[in-house]
C-alpha cells in the first residue's frame, strides 16, 4: 500500500491542492491520498479564525467523489501542535506496512532539515515535491542533497498545480468578488452559506435572515449571493452593491401572515403595490425591509431588491445582475435552467431575456397573475438590443 499526505490548514481548500493530489496519485502510483487538516499550524495564526471543524468540512466536501482521495483530521483528534513527525506516526501505527509519502511543495525542502525531528521524518516517510514554475533546478539540487546527508527518498514531479492560492480565494470573498471554479462547488457553497471570510456587517445580516428565513430560502440566498459575484465581476456591476442586493432580495419572502404585517407596518405599501400577489410583492416590501430592519440606504440596491420580481423598463446593469442571479443560482434545478444559465453566458441581457420568457411561460401555464411590468422591461431591452 502506498499512501500519500498533505497537511494543511486547507483554509480553504481550493482546486490547486485537488490537483497536486491527483497529480500524486497518478504519477507515484499511490493508492490513495490523504488531506489532513492542520488543527494549529505551527508558526501560522489560522485567518479569519476559521475553526478547524468548518475548514474540514470545507475539505471533506470539496473532495465529494474524488477516486482516491481522502480528507482526514487525524491531526484536529490530538491535542496541541501537529507537527509533520507526529501525523506520520500516527499515520504509522495505522498502516504499519504502507510506505508514506510526504506531499509537499518543492520549495520546502529547502528549510526541511530545520523541521521538528527531521533525521527522524527522512527516515519515516518519502517526500513527493511538487515545484512551482521556473526553480526546478534548484529544487533536484536541494532533493539531492537531503538524499546524500540523510538518505532521504524524494521524488520530484514534473507538473504543477494551478497558480491558486487560498488568501486570494478569502481576499475575493470578502470583497464580494466570484470565487467560482477556484474551489470545489459544494466548498464554496459551505463557505458562503457559513459567512467564511465575509465582513463582520454581512456576517450579521447572514445571521438575522438564517432566523426569518427557511433553511430552503436561506440556502437559495445565498446560492444568489454567489451567482451575483460571478454576473456582477462578468458584467461589470458593484461587487459589493451586487452581493448586498443578493443577500437581502429575499428578505421578506416569509409567511403570508408575516408579509401582511409587514404590510400594515410600512402603512400604505410602497409604491402602489398594494393590490400585487405576495409572489411579486416580495420584491418592493423586501426593499422595504432592507431600509427599515437591514438598515439598507443606498437606492441602488434598494431599487434592485424591489423590481427583482416584476422587473421595471429601463432595468440597470445591478437590477438585471439581480434578477438573473435569482433564477439561475446553483441551487436551482427547474427544467430550463441550464438554457436559461447558457443565455447568461453570452450576454447578461440574453440571460434576463430567457429568464422573463421562461417567467412567462411558466405564469401562463400555471394561469398565474402577470404583472404588466414584465412585458414593458422586456420590451425595452430588445429594443435596446436592435439599436
Ligand atoms: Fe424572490
Ligand atoms: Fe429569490
Amino acid at each position: 500500500m502506498r499512501i500519500g499526505f498533505l497537511g494543511g490548514s486547507f483554509n480553504p481548500i481550493h482546486c490547486g491542492h485537488i490537483a497536486i493530489a491527483r497529480q500524486a496519485l497518478q504519477e507515484f502510483s499511490l493508492d490513495k491520498a490523504l488531506l489532513i487538516v492542520a488543527a494549529e499550524p505551527p508558526h501560522k495564526e489560522i485567518a479569519f479564525h476559521v475553526k478547524s471543524e468548518e475548514r474540514f468540512q470545507m475539505l471533506e466536501r470539496g473532495l465529494e467523489g474524488e477516486q482516491g482521495l481522502e480528507a482526514s483530521d487525524i491531526e484536529l483528534k490530538r491535542a496541541g501542535k501537529s507537527y509533520t513527525y507526529d501525523t506520520a506516526r500516527l499515520l504509522r501505527e495505522r498502516c504499519t506496512n504502507a510506505e508514506l509519502f510526504c506531499i509537499v511543495g518543492a520549495d520546502m525542502l529547502f528549510d526541511l532539515p530545520t523541521w521538528y525531528r527531521a533525521e527522524e521524518l527522512l527516515r519515516e516517510v518519502s517526500f513527493i515535491g511538487f515545484a512551482r514554475g521556473g526553480e526546478a533546478r534548484d529544487v533536484r539540487e536541494a532533493a539531492d542533497a537531503l538524499t546524500r546527508r540523510y538518505g532521504a527518498r524524494v521524488f520530484l514531479s514534473q507538473t504543477s498545480g494551478p497558480e491558486l492560492s487560498s488568501t486570494e480565494i478569502r481576499k475575493r470573498v470578502y470583497m464580494g468578488k466570484s470565487v467560482c471554479g477556484m474551489l470545489p462547488g459544494a466548498a464554496e457553497r459551505y463557505l458562503y452559506e457559513k459567512g467564511l471570510y465575509m465582513p463582520a456587517e454581512i456576517r450579521g445580516m447572514q445571521e438575522k435572515l438564517r432566523r426569518a428565513l427557511n433553511e430552503e430560502r436561506y440556502a437559495h440566498t445565498m446560492g444568489t449571493v454567489r451567482a451575483a459575484a460571478y454576473l456582477a465581476e462578468r458584467y461589470g456591476a458593484d461587487p459589493e452593491k451586487a452581493r448586498l442586493a443578493a443577500l437581502l432580495h429575499d428578505c421578506a419572502k416569509v409567511k403570508k401572515e408575516e408579509m401582511l404585517a409587514y404590510l400594515e407596518y410600512f402603512g400604505a405599501c410602497p409604491y402602489g403595490y398594494a393590490k400585487r400577489s405576495p409572489s411579486i410583492l416580495h420584491g418592493p416590501i423586501g426593499a422595504e425591509v432592507a431600509r427599515a430592519d437591514y438598515g439598507v440606504t443606498d437606492p441602488e440596491v434598494l431599487l434592485a431588491i424591489a423590481n427583482h420580481t416584476a422587473c421595471s423598463e429601463g432595468m440597470g446593469v445591478l437590477e438585471k445582475v439581480v434578477y438573473l442571479a435569482d433564477k439561475i443560482e446553483p441551487t436551482r434545478d427547474y427544467a430550463g435552467v441550464e438554457e436559461t444559465r447558457a443565455a447568461a453566458e453570452q450576454s447578461l441581457d440574453d440571460g434576463v431575456l430567457a429568464c422573463m420568457d421562461y417567467v412567462l411561460k411558466f405564469l401562463t401555464e400555471n394561469k398565474r397573475e402577470i404583472d404588466p411590468c414584465i412585458y414593458c422591461a422586456r420590451e425595452y431591452i430588445r429594443k435596446q438590443n436592435k439599436r
